[in-house]
């Protein structure tokens, strides 16, 4: 392999933060504050070469450019609009050939990234499209291009960000913790941490070791279930990760961030959805800082069918009974696959 390629192999210029980059500066031999005009130029102008930085000498930009390079984070292989306009899905590929997706969506108060932190996923959740096997963990930079490259193609600014596209954040932990710090930095793109969130099928060292970060990011958990029994049978991190040790831990992770926990919980028709599935999720997080967000499952080809409106809107009304708050979330883009992996496991195979 030629020494370039092991350089870049070795740097990852792209999920720096400013000091570690004016710290790779010092160590070239270069000014410490090129570090910080870097960045800007990476993660708030959004450029995608050496040369476009020209506030930097010529000379650098030869030289960075020899060592690294920072277009190869997406190409955009495929823009899907939703038939509503709602939402977009993008197709992109990565270095190492790695093919990955990304959704934006649009409400009324702002535009959102669906952003992937894994390129495929094996924690196996029998209903989800990217339960195919890993391939492999994206980079910090990896992730933020992929807001940048949809907000640059869409024109509109994303002001929030959810790490709910295909993979398990905890089990690429580090890269989701810098990725959060690099897309809240205030020399970038400086989103706020209130507006991210990191969504879990439910590993709980990694609950805990978020909440001791410092970040004031959303933590969403894919629960699905309101015993062991189901969550198993449908999630097999639930044999791993109880479900009273999971709601431990967020209880922990609210108290500590002072926010409230989104449970996530796809309805499935005939096995998730009764009313007294409703009751016994009830009795368990009702009292504690959160939120249910209840999803009609999406059919991504796995027989599994979404509940009806009127077990949802019951299922609903049964928790806010009991005093807990829900919301049942607006479908978009079920017309372009926006489930996570639909259009990447159409494109692999
Ligand atoms: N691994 C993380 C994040 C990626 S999945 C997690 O499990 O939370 C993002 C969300 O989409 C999760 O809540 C997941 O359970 C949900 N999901 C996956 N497939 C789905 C489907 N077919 N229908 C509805 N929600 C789905």
């Amino acid at each position: 392999m030629c020494e370039r390629r092991c350089f870049m192999e070795r740097i990852d210029i792209g999920s720096m933060l400013p000091q570690e980059l004016s710290d790779l500066m010092s160590q070239l031999g270069e000014k410490p504050f090129r570090g910080r005009q870097i960045f800007q130029w990476i993660h708030a102008k959004q450029v995608e070469s050496f040369e476009e930085m020209t506030d930097l000498p010529l000379m650098l930009r030869l030289k960075l450019s020899e060592e690294f390079d920072v277009s190869e984070w997406s190409k955009i292989l495929q823009v899907r609009p939703s038939s509503d306009a709602q939402s977009t899905k993008y197709l992109l590929r990565l270095a190492k050939n790695t093919i990955i997706e990304s959704v934006s969506m649009s409400y009324s108060y702002g535009a959102s990234a669906c952003v992937s932190t894994q390129a495929g996923c094996d924690m196996g959740c029998s209903f989800c499209a990217s339960a195919e096997g890993l391939d492999r963990n994206l980079s910090a930079g990896e992730m933020c291009g992929q807001v940048y490259s949809m907000q640059k193609t869409s024109g509109a600014r994303i002001s929030h960000v959810v790490l709910m596209g295909s993979g398990e954040p905890m089990a690429n932990y580090d890269g989701v913790v810098k990725f959060i710090r690099l897309i809240s930095n205030e020399a970038g793109q400086n989103i706020s941490q209130r507006r991210i969130a990191v969504s879990t099928c439910g590993i709980v060292p990694g609950i805990y070791k978020l909440a001791g970060e410092g970040l004031s990011v959303t933590l969403a958990v894919s629960l699905h279930a309101p015993n062991d029994e189901i969550r198993s049978r449908i999630m097999p991190v639930a044999k791993a990760y109880p479900m009273d040790e999971l709601l431990k831990a967020c209880r922990s992770y609210a108290k500590a961030t002072k926010r409230r926990v989104t449970y996530e919980y796809a309805m499935i028709k005939g096995e998730n959805d009764s009313a007294e599935n409703a009751e016994e999720l009830a009795k368990l997080i009702k009292g504690s800082l959160c939120h249910v967000n209840l999803i009609p499952v999406n059919d991504v080809g796995k027989n599994f069918t979404k509940s009806g409106k009127r077990e949802i809107e019951a299922f609903a009304s049964k928790l806010a009974e009991y005093g807990v708050e829900v919301t049942i979330r607006r479908k978009l883009g079920s017309d372009i696959n926006a489930a996570c992996g639909q259009l990447r496991s159409e494109r692999i195979g």
